[in-house]
């Protein structure tokens, strides 16, 4: 039996997110799909207009395909927190069905029953460029909220669907543990907050639904998120320099630890921050 896993965070061929679905569809898995509401219609016309085709290619020559494409908003439990100003903009409006972690969640289990593995590959911080001593109380929240409470609800809503056997990963960054001046905003603690929480969530899922929860400490990529930072082509030119593996870091080999991590060989990983960085974070100097 395939296995089925829920992608929560892409929204082009660049990032964690699609990389991992990519290598999770090469292992046989099917895989349905979670996008940002309003990343959602260019991701979708992009899609069948075969901008992604090249990058979409497995290795057996067929295209990956999504079962399902659902509109998502991470900072949304319920369709009753969303207030006012979001529900009538337009692209919410035009988002076919209800949108929050609870919904989708729903409509999933609705759609296609239980699913094997859910992947968190969102993070969003709208004061990044600040740093954390002129970041307002208002944009560290809606950091922590769209990068670190959006896992909590995704396991407390999606455990319950989950197969035995079950596993959650998510996408962490080095900045939790050490500081990295640019990544501002609160995102620095929001990943320090998704690290423990991935502890924690790993004990009481672990023990309610059998699953495993684990995340991925990845080194830089020049995905769209990581290009709004504004920083990121110095940061990958300092891990070539720096790391103990001289080259840049391809979001394939972050997708492969996650299929790794998702999958029967890591029976016993969990509760676990794997670093995949070219080792960047055993640095203590630079040579
Ligand atoms: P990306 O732009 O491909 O992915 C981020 C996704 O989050 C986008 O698809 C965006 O639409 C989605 N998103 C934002 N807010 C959302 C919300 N409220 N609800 C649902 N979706 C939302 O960029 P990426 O760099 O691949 O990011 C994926 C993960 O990897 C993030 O957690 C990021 O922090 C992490 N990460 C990235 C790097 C890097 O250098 N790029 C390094 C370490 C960790």
């Amino acid at each position: 039996r395939g296995k089925k896993a829920f992608v929560a965070g892409v929204a082009d061929d660049k990032g964690f997110g699609w990389a991992i679905s990519k290598a999770l569809a090469e292992a046989g898995c099917e895989i349905i799909l979670g996008t940002w509401v309003p990343a959602l219609k260019i991701f979708e016309t992009s899609y069948r207009r075969g901008k992604f085709d090249e990058s979409a290619t497995l290795s057996d020559g067929t295209k990956m395909t999504f079962k399902h494409v659902y509109p998502m908003d991470a900072v949304f439990d319920t369709l009753a927190d969303v207030p006012e100003e979001i529900r009538t903009n337009k692209r919410y409006e035009a988002a076919d069905g209800d949108f929050s972690v609870a919904g989708v969640a729903k409509r999933v289990k609705e759609d296609y029953g239980n699913v094997d593995i859910i992947v968190h590959s969102l993070a969003n911080g709208p004061e990044v460029q600040k740093p954390l001593l002129e970041t307002s109380r208002h944009g560290y929240l809606s950091a922590v909220s769209a990068s670190s409470y959006s896992f909590v609800s995704m396991v407390q809503h999606f455990g319950p669907l989950m197969n035995k056997g079950g596993a959650a990963i998510s996408l962490t960054y080095l900045a939790s543990e050490r500081v990295i001046p640019g990544y501002g905003g609160g995102m620095s603690s929001a990943k320090a907050a998704l690290e423990s929480d991935t502890q924690v969530l790993a004990f009481e899922a672990g023990r309610k639904y059998g699953m495993r929860v684990n995340t991925i400490s990845a080194g830089p990529l020049g995905s769209r998120a990581a290009r709004a930072i504004g920083f990121i082509d110095d940061m990958i030119n300092y891990s070539v320099a720096n790391a103990p593996m001289e080259k840049e870091l391809g979001a394939n080999e972050v997708a492969n630890v996650a299929a790794f991590l998702c999958s029967p060989l890591a029976s016993a990983i969990t509760g676990s921050c794997i670093y995949v960085d070219n080792g960047l974070n055993t640095m203590g100097l630079a040579m």
